[in-house]
């Protein structure tokens, strides 16, 4: 068998044949090596979770309910936990009933149940640029035309959104949905503004437009703030994805969709078509912890861990980074997205990045359409504050390096990195 072929390529359905893992992976994967200061992951500090109640929760959920928490459970999720759920959006001050929610296995899977509930190959769905890795990849794999809407300190420009909706509607077409990560999105560690996320709401009502709300990230706010949601605007024009990911664990894979009944009808049944239900076990242990646990202070704990470390990346880019490279100051959660100067590409840099001993996801892999090659994300979730001093020291190194080279050999007409076709997917939260 050749190996540089797939021999299975002609059987595929359509909607596979462009998919292919990112060249990028492999380099992630020596990101795990203990002297590499990697802001790559976005995975959450759940080192800071009160790991003895975890035990003891998941304990007694199969020594009270074994024979329940082992067995089959209903398509929707159990009405325990969704009531849990329904509390949980309730103190972030997003409506909810629970008969409006789906349990799903995390937020993930709420993007892929809800691609597949909305695009037929070729429609359009309008994104945030950058946005989700994991979201360009459910849309892809449902073959979206992802168009993006270019953001700022703000949050997504809902003048540009206006503009497209009034060219597509020009145009007699329009987008199937806006998908929005509002609250310190993920990659680019801003927030929708209230005044953006009225006119977002408007702009839905003008346009008759569904809006993708996926919020992992709302409560955590450094300072505790709390913004409207889209769905508390009009909530029969959201569908609304949450997550105990990153207010729990993500190990439990547990998120929900909150949606109007009809839609709610539809995800029900893809759900059930993909994996029967969701898992009894995990949804009793989530349901537990959040019954009988404290889960509002460790939220509170997590906050103050991610404070932390966002201080001490801020300080430390803001002592060693190069003139000409820029970063966003996020509120809450734990991402700052980067802009380097012409002349660099992120995507290119990364192997340099790890010899010097330090990780980040080049910015490519946030856009459906090979743009954000001077862009990169840093994620400061995992390292020590200490830790993230010492890789942003390496990587301010290398960039003074990098720039430099680029002095030399361009003067100051260097070329901006270049639109390049999707690289391919990898799994970075
Ligand atoms: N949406 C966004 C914006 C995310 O950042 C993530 C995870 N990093 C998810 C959804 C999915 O998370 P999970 O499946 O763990 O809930």
């Amino acid at each position: 068998m050749r190996l540089d072929t797939d021999p299975y390529l002609a059987r595929y359905a359509s909607r596979v044949q462009g998919m292919s893992a990112s060249a990028i992976r492999a380099l992630f994967a020596l990101t795990a090596r203990p002297e590499i200061v990697s802001f790559a992951g976005g995975n959450p500090a759940v080192e800071a979770l009160d790991l003895e109640a975890a035990e003891a929760v998941a304990a007694a959920v199969i020594r009270e309910s074994g024979a329940i928490a082992l067995q089959y459970g209903i398509g929707q999720g159990r009405p325990e936990l969704r009531e849990q759920l329904v509390a949980v959006m309730a103190h972030e001050n997003v409506p909810g009933h629970v008969d409006d929610l789906v349990v799903t296995a995390g937020g993930q899977q709420a993007l892929e149940l809800i691609a597949k509930c909305f695009v037929d190959p070729g429609d359009i769905v309008i994104a945030e640029g950058p946005t989700y890795v994991g979201g360009i990849g459910a849309l892809s794999s449902h073959q979206a035309d992802v168009r993006h809407v270019p953001m700022d300190a703000e949050g997504m420009q809902v003048d540009a959104l206006e503009d497209l909706l009034r060219q597509l509607s020009a145009q007699g077409r329009r987008a199937k949905f806006v998908y929005t990560i509002p609250n310190h999105q993920n990659p680019a560690g801003v927030s929708l503004s209230i005044d953006r996320r009225h006119r977002l709401a408007e702009l839905a009502e003008q346009y008759d437009l569904l809006v993708l709300e996926d919020n992992p990230y709302g409560l955590l706010d450094f300072a505790g703030r709390l913004q409207p949601s889209i769905r508390q605007l009009v909530p029969d024009r959201v569908v609304y994805v949450g997550t105990v990911s990153k207010t729990f664990a993500p190990g439990v894979r547990t998120g929900w969709i909150a949606a109007p009944h009809p839609v709610r009808d539809k995800l029900v049944l893809l759900r059930e078509a993909a994996d029967l239900c969701p898992a009894t076990l995990t949804q009793m242990v989530v349901e537990r912890w959040l019954a009988t646990q404290p889960w509002r202070e460790q939220v509170k704990r997590f906050r103050g861990v991610y404070q932390d470390k966002a201080e001490a990346m801020l300080g430390a880019l803001d002592e060693h980074m190069p003139g000409g490279v820029t970063w966003t100051r996020p509120s809450g959660a734990f991402y700052i997205w980067m802009t380097v100067p012409a002349g660099i590409d992120t995507s290119d840099l990364l192997a340099k990045a790890i010899n010097h001993r330090v990780a980040y996801v080049p910015g490519r892999g946030f856009y459906a359409d090979g743009s954000g090659g001077d862009q990169l994300r840093l994620c400061f979730s995992q390292p020590s504050p200490e830790r993230i001093v010492e890789g942003v020291e390496r990587f301010g190194a290398l960039l003074h390096e990098e720039l430099e080279l680029v002095r030399a050999v361009y003067g100051a007409h260097a070329p901006a990195a270049a639109s390049r076709p999707n690289e391919g997917r990898g799994a970075v939260g």
